[in-house]
């Protein structure tokens, strides 16, 4: 079997960190405040757990936070949106009972709420778990919805001095990555 040389891609897991957790960081000690987060407990066991250890409001240490979406599910939100009629970004669709999801409240029985478009979202780029979507894959719709940003996704890269595979002006590169882990697991792989 082709193996990828492993070494042209500088992978990690830190994304997290780098992007959301040390700029949030940052802005708190500079500013002196302190984060209000909309994490809810379902999402994780961490968050479950940490919910149970400090309730919604961590007041000590220097991890001092507010989490008051805590002990919401995601059905209470979109129950909520729906109620209020809220508007949200337009990449959720609208929200809709799903009919292949039945739940109980009391003795009714209602459906579940769904949205028509991304259930979740994270950055706007991320390839985590891309490889298990089923129907419209994740870039394959951001090629629909906004042709702008799939082509600065895909379009550029170079490689550096060291022979890894890095983002330039024209793009991202992510093209050239996907194509290469095509190339490993078959045509179908990740979709774009
Ligand atoms: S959404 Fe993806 S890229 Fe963004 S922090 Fe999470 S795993 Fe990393």
């Amino acid at each position: 079997m082709e193996r990828i040389d492993k070494k042209q891609f500088d992978v990690c897991d830190k994304c997290c960190d780098i992007m959301k957790k040390k700029p949030a960081k940052a802005y708190a000690k500079s500013s002196g405040k302190k984060p209000i987060l909309a994490v809810m407990a379902e999402e994780s066991k961490m968050r479950l757990d940490k919910w149970l250890q400090n309730g919604c409001n961590a007041y000590e240490g220097k991890d001092a936070k507010s989490k008051p979406m805590s002990f919401w599910t995601e059905q209470d939100v979109l129950k909520y949106i729906k109620e209020n009629n809220l508007k949200i970004a337009s990449v959720y669709g609208d929200v809709v009972p799903d009919d292949e999801q039945i739940c109980f409240e009391g003795c009714e029985q209602t459906n579940k709420l769904t949205t028509t478009g991304c259930h979740r979202t994270g950055c706007i780029f991320c390839g985590f778990g891309c490889h298990l979507e089923k129907g419209e894959g994740r870039f394959e719709r951001l090629k629909r919805t906004h042709p702008k940003q799939y082509a600065y996704c895909m379009n550029g890269g170079e490689y550096d001095e060291r022979g890894l595979w890095i983002p330039n002006k024209q793009g991202l590169g992510m093209k050239h990555v996907i194509d290469e882990l095509n190339k490993l697991y078959g045509d179908d792989f990740i979709r774009y």
